[in-house]
């Protein structure tokens, strides 16, 4: 099985495909058109390829984490996207999509946005690039995340306030796609994540797979060999971690491990572990496994990491994890909290709280003492200093 890409529909396995209305459907249509053939264009390349180097600072480094691996008995690497610029691997998607969108003749950029990172990240390629941009974000969100509010404004963009629901992430998606709909002409819907209509999940996991294209050139050098024993990435929507896994999907030889946000304990009602609780559904416009009651009730989730808490994921992993080719650990806000002072404490890095989740897997599972174990530091801490302080 080809577990990269998806068929012709969009689907991976049973999951994916475009549920949307009518209204969108030559916006979406013109991108399942045209998108491949124009970000590998050598023109499109040269582009993004030269702005990934000197603008964002890639390649990432592959940190081969000593004092970890002495604790853990067995070789752990860091493939260290929290040294991008902003912060994280958002930038790789979002800069890839606006310079898609010019080409595409747009002139208004829209996003949503959870936490604040990918609004961040959009933002500043907008800037950069000269594009209008309108960041939708939950009411509650804008509370709860003042300093990445600001970094928004001062680059530029508009955050409008998602009033509905829950007032989080899901009702910013939801506001986004009602913008797309009446503006189909002028304005291209930034997705922050490998969900949404095919061909979003495809698009933006080709922009995240530099991460596992890196990571194959990096570990060659360092370690003689380009596959890893393992990769371990957390999963929110799941594009860091579809980025991470890429190259290694149709890799027999390497084991894919996937970290959800368990929040407090799957069982807990407070959680966001889509693989354990959710079902087959359709959210935000492709099918794949969401956490609903019976009568298809998005159910409200919870992590203490405003990236992982979404309550879908993306038909990507959906496929992974039904077709077991991935392992899928829920690891609690508790877990997550201990891995992030633990690596601080360490080997002085200070991880964003979801990149934390990837790190908790270290404690649940057996290495070999020569296992080669590569974790995705997908961001940094700075914006979850308020937590950490709290728990300190
Ligand atoms: C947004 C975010 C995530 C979760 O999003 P994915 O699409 O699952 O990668 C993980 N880590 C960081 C640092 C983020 O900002």
């Amino acid at each position: 099985m080809n577990y990269k890409n998806p068929d012709g529909n969009g689907y991976y396995g049973e999951f994916g495909g475009a549920f949307i209305p009518e209204m969108l459907y030559p916006n979406v249509e013109e991108l399942q058109k045209s998108y491949i053939e124009i970000i590998e264009s050598e023109d499109f390349r040269q582009e993004y390829e030269e702005l990934l180097k000197n603008y964002v600072g890639r390649a990432t480094p592959l940190y081969f984490s000593r004092n970890l691996s002495q604790k853990y008995r067995t070789k752990i690497y860091l493939k260290r996207e929290d040294l991008n610029h902003t912060g994280a691997h958002k930038i790789n998607n979002a800069l890839g999509q606006v310079l898609l969108a010019k080409r595409l003749g747009k002139n208004r950029i829209i996003a949503e946005t959870g936490a604040g990172q990918h609004g961040v990240a959009t933002a500043t390629a907008c800037a950069l690039l000269g594009l209008e941009c309108i960041v939708y974000m939950g009411e509650v969100d804008i509370q709860r995340q003042a300093p990445n509010v600001a970094r928004m404004k001062m680059l530029g963009a508009k955050v409008v306030p998602a009033t509905s629901g829950s007032k989080t992430l899901k009702d910013a998606v939801n506001e986004a796609l009602r913008d797309w709909i009446n503006n189909p002409v002028t304005t291209h819907y930034v997705i922050g994540s490998v969900v949404g209509p095919h061909p979003f999940p495809d698009l933006v996991a080709r922009f995240q797979s530099i991460i596992s294209k890196e990571i194959k050139e990096q570990l060659l050098e360092q370690a003689g060999r380009e596959n890893p024993d393992y990769v371990i990435a957390c999963v929110g929507g799941g594009s860091n971690a579809a980025g991470t896994f890429y190259h290694f999907v149709n890799e027999a030889d390497v084991r894919i491990i996937a970290a959800e946000a368990g929040g407090f304990g799957v069982d807990s009602g407070k959680s966001a572990a889509t693989t354990f609780l959710g079902t087959l559904g359709v959210l935000h416009g492709s099918k794949s496994l969401v956490m609903q009651t019976p009568d298809g009730q998005v159910i409200e989730p919870h992590s203490i990491s405003a990236g992982l808490d979404y309550p879908g994921i993306g038909p990507f992993h959906a496929n992974l994890f039904m077709e077991k080719r991935a392992e899928f650990f829920s690891i609690t806000d508790d877990e997550a909290l201990r891995s992030a002072f633990e690596l601080t404490k360490l080997e002085g890095i200070i991880p964003a709280l979801e990149s934390a989740h990837a790190l908790a897997v270290l404690d649940k599972k057996e290495f070999d003492e020569n296992d080669i174990v590569v974790i995705c530091l997908s961001g940094r801490g700075d914006k979850d200093m308020e937590t950490y302080l709290k728990n300190l």
